[in-house]
């Protein structure tokens, strides 16, 4: 059984009242797109249109010049096209003349009427739940005045806010959308698409059913806040006497635990500074999303995973993060790096003492094949492998102890180098004997830690994230209240030669460290975390 809105489609396909079907995904370039989008894109894309043979029309809901701009514009059709998505590109306001001659039929009709009310009064006199709304002074004048009046507003005679045009529908309906509604308002602003052509703008409310019905969509499926608009969607339709009557269905919006979803508060992290634009890595947004190492497939995978629901919940944030992990453990390719680097000189080699060992690229994947890493006297190893007080149950490397170096050998802790404190170089001996795969030398060690050559080793910035947000606490709502300001630790890693081979926006499973992707912006080897290697809250 599919989710509800394939039985709904599939019933209007077998009871023939609809033939092809057409969705749309109506963004407005009011900012980039997140996480959320892309399950709406999903759903009206591969769950709809490609499922049932039909078309999905990506469309910008441009009705609103105030906070719209080109350069969104374009991030929205890369991020859409990014996702798989193909189709043709329409434009709200390329339908503000017949949404202007639509304004002029109500008017005709005695559905809609000029008033001077202010958002202030707008406010008063709608009413509320229980009791009806106040009718404006204005609400019966003559049709004749509402239309040069509304000629006025058109032609830019009228300043901005000082009049309205309303649907003319019940004050006194239980639904508070349906009292009288605003549809046009005056604005003087200049359009991204159409400049200075119009000042007076639609509201959402009036322009998206209009835009619905002139592509003849045959499903307008959108989130659930909408719910309580549908009354007011219909009554445009068929006020406006549009033969193609498109119908309007409600899903459950996507919230994850700890992501802000919202353009507009994304909006305000980028304004503010405290992201590093659209595309930082921590973003939820598509842009930050691909530039962590995210796919369109896991993407995809994980809007399959959650399904489409009627009621709003919020999805647990490790559930994005196995897709990724999943997708990455499979087909990532693998290398050593060591974030927090110390040295380990190997005490029985001699200088420039240099042995080749093959690493599978892939154990997961049979046709990955082999790289070369090289085995020296001086290596790196993890800060946090060597412990000269161990806590309970450390099984890695302390003093006069035994670890295997991933690949290669054991060693064991004949002394270390201390400076301010602080552990700056561990000797070892190597176990003659102890390489891995053919281990002769019947010593036993408990852990194993990657390492890379000194000889090799490159520099390079790795990036480990956190969330963005702190966990919810039960009293904090707001966003701004629960920003998390460590969001972002970089580290100066000593990384295996072979990661210099590769390329922008490539991940890799750094061994024992989580996956990491080369970042496609900055100059140098910088690597940004994708993915720890397990599931859990921690970095
Ligand atoms: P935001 O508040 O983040 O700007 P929005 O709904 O105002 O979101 P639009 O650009 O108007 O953003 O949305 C385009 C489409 O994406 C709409 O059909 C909307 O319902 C859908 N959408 C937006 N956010 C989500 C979400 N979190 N989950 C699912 N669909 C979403
Ligand atoms: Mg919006």
């Amino acid at each position: 059984m599919g989710n509800f809105i394939e039985e709904i489609i599939e019933k209007d396909l077998a009871e023939g009242k609809v033939d092809k079907i057409i969705t749309r995904f109506p963004p407005e370039p009011n900012g980039y797109l997140h996480i959320g989008h892309a399950k709406s894109i999903c759903l009206n894309y591969y769950g709809t249109a490609v499922k049932y043979n039909g078309i999905c029309n990506l469309r910008f809901d441009d009705t609103n010049p105030i906070k719209e701009n080109e350069n969104f514009v374009k991030s929205i059709i890369e991020d859409v096209k990014w996702l798989g998505w193909q189709g043709d590109i329409y434009y709200a306001s390329d339908y503000f003349q017949l949404m202007y001659e639509c304004a002029v039929k109500l008017i005709k009709k005695g559905k809609a009427y000029v008033d001077d009310i202010t958002p202030e009064q707008m406010k008063q006199m709608r009413g509320t739940l229980t009791e009806p709304g106040v009718e404006s002074k204005h609400r019966n004048r003559p049709i004749e005045e509402s239309l040069a009046l509304f000629e006025d507003m058109k032609n830019g005679k009228i300043a901005d806010g000082a009049l309205v045009l309303r649907a003319k529908i019940d004050m006194a309906s239980p639904n508070i959308n349906m009292r009288d509604p605003i549809i046009y308002r005056v604005l003087k602003a200049h359009h991204h698409n159409t400049g200075d052509k119009w000042c007076i703008y639609p509201m959402y409310d009036f322009a998206h059913p209009i835009e619905d019905a002139a592509e003849n969509i045959t499903h307008s499926i959108c989130t659930l806040e909408f719910e309580d608009h549908r009354p007011l969607y219909d009554w445009v339709i068929n006020e406006c006497e549009f033969e193609h009557k498109p119908h309007q269905y409600e899903f459950a919006r996507l919230n994850i635990e700890r992501t802000i979803m919202s353009k507009r508060y994304l909006k305000k992290l980028v304004d503010e500074g405290f992201v590093d634009g659209w595309d930082d890595p921590r973003m939820p947004t598509i842009a930050g999303l691909r530039r962590r190492g995210y796919t369109p497939t896991s993407l995809r995978e994980f809007c399959e995973r959650i399904g489409v629901a009627k009621a709003n919940s919020e999805v647990e944030v490790g559930q994005l993060e196995s897709c990724i992990r999943d997708e990455l453990n499979a087909k990532a390719e693998r290398a050593m790096a060591v974030l927090d680097p110390i040295e380990m000189i190997i005490t029985n080699r001699e200088d420039g003492y240099s042995e080749e060992i093959d690493f599978d690229i892939n154990p997961n994947d049979e046709n990955a094949g082999t790289r070369k890493v090289t085995f020296g006297k001086k290596l790196y190893i993890e800060r946090a492998d060597f412990e000269v007080v161990p806590p309970p149950k450390y099984k890695r490397l302390i003093p006069d102890g035994y670890v295997r170096l991933k690949g290669a050998y054991i060693v064991k802790c004949v002394g270390y180098d201390m400076e301010d404190g602080k552990v700056v170089r561990v000797y070892a001996e190597l176990v003659e004997g102890s390489h891995s795969g053919e281990d002769k030398s019947g010593v036993k060690a408990k852990g194993v830690i990657h390492w890379v050559n000194a000889d090799e080793a490159v520099d390079a910035t790795v990036r480990l994230y956190d969330y963005l947000l702190l966990p919810y606490d039960g009293i904090h709502e707001d966003f701004s209240e629960r920003m998390n300001h460590n969001s972002i630790e970089v580290k100066n890693a000593k990384i295996e030669k072979y990661l210099t081979q590769s390329a922008p926006l490539q991940s890799y499973q750094f061994m024992r460290q989580g996956y990491f992707c080369r970042d496609n912006k900055e100059n140098g080897f910088v690597f940004n975390q994708v993915v720890s290697l397990k599931d859990g809250y921690k970095k």
